[in-house]
């Protein structure tokens, strides 16, 4: 049988399928596109057809109820189409302009019991988009801190930047609750990142029942835990040695054995990272860089973390030159002249390994100093 014709249950059927009409027809014959309004974009193809399109914020966790309702708004409008982003942003797509308005106000009157906006319209060109983030204390289990409880305190306070675009340029805030970064936080202009400060606790008693000891071992990215044999209730079992000085408190280990948990109240907590970016416009990307090494996890609404992370914009929002991303306005003053104007004390936890260029953080030159 020819591929096409398959029938299978295993993966999602072929993109294309669900291409809406007009977006078919044009593939790879797109002209230009703009931004008019916050939210709002529209693309022109080379034969004149044209593509409006509302991005609303959506959540990385949803409802069954709310995704339904999104289903029915593309029913209403959009012939049953709908794409979301990578930044779990929802995107409506309609073809022609008449039906722009019908869509922007059916969205806009959609609210919560609370009278919150259900579909707030927004996260285009020079504004702070969706929060990409991981799993949390919901669904993952090496967790320093929450996802879903630090993004919605972040965005709840920067929400006027997802639909004013007042920035010089975009501000991307992405969030990983644990230095693995399933989030992929490392090259973003904020980056909020979970951290434990504890090596694992050592479970003697249930390690060798409830885990494979060389699996444990070599799950280790810094050789730090080896075989040893301890003594529990005058029986000798067979367990592991963690050597704390070589533990980067990654939480791999208790991925692959439940008894050497490390998540502790005291220890876990944030990091801060700043400068990052994906986009190769005016300057390299960049990887983002640790600007305050450790913040305690105050749920439920993490205040001294927004704080930090509002002065930050506030600072890069009036300092910074037009189309300049965060880190290239931190080059270009001076990371010293960063830390003075967005009030974030420099200690020694912010020196970084310079001997490997992989890791060059803050400047490669003997003139740096603090
Ligand atoms: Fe789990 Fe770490 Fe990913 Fe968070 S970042 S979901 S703790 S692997
Ligand atoms: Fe090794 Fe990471 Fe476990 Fe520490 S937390 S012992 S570095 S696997």
């Amino acid at each position: 049988k020819p591929m096409e014709d398959r029938i299978t249950d295993i993966g999602p059927k072929k993109f294309d399928q669900f291409y809406p009409p007009v977006i078919a027809k044009n593939k790879g014959k797109w002209l230009y596109h703009e931004i008019l309004e916050p939210g709002v974009l529209v693309h022109v193809a080379e034969g004149g057809d044209e593509v409006y399109t509302v991005r609303c914020g959506g959540a990385r966790l949803m409802s069954t109820g709310l995704i339904r309702e999104i289903c029915e708004i593309a029913d209403k409008h959009c012939e049953g189409h709908v794409r979301f982003t990578t930044r779990n942003n929802i995107e409506f797509m309609v073809d022609d302009k008449s039906k722009l308005d019908p869509l922007k106000k059916d969205l806009e009157g959609r609210k919560f019991a609370g009278g919150s906006f259900k579909f707030p319209v927004g996260g285009t060109g020079a504004g702070i988009t969706n929060i990409v983030h991981t799993q949390g204390w919901i669904h993952c289990h090496t967790p320093a801190t929450d996802a879903s409880g630090t993004v919605k305190a972040t965005m709840d306070e920067v929400f006027g930047d997802f639909q004013n675009m007042r920035l010089p340029a975009p501000l991307r805030i992405s969030m990983a609750c644990c230095l693995n970064m399933c989030g992929a936080v490392h090259c973003s202009d904020i980056a909020i990142l979970g951290y434990h400060r504890k090596p694992p606790m050592l479970d003697h008693e249930y390690l060798d029942k409830l885990c494979e000891i060389p699996l444990a071992i070599a799950a280790c990215p810094t050789g730090a835990i080896k075989p040893s044999k301890v003594e529990v209730n005058g029986e000798q079992m067979k367990s592991v040695a963690v050597n704390n000085d070589r533990c980067m408190f990654c939480g791999n280990c208790y991925t692959m054995c439940p008894s050497l948990p490390l998540a502790d109240k005291e220890g876990d907590g944030i990091v801060l990272m700043a400068g990052g970016k994906v986009s190769n416009r005016i300057s390299m990307p960049k990887f983002s860089k640790v600007v305050v090494a450790f913040l305690p996890n105050e749920t439920p609404r993490w205040p001294t973390m927004t704080d930090t992370i509002k002065k930050m914009i506030e600072a890069y929002s009036s300092d910074a030159n037009k189309y300049e991303r965060l880190g290239e306005w931190a080059e270009r003053i001076g990371w010293e002249r960063f830390f003075e104007k967005c009030e974030l004390p420099f200690t020694h936890h912010l020196i970084d390994d310079f001997r490997d260029p992989a890791y060059y953080t803050w400047r490669q030159s003997t003139q740096f100093k603090f």
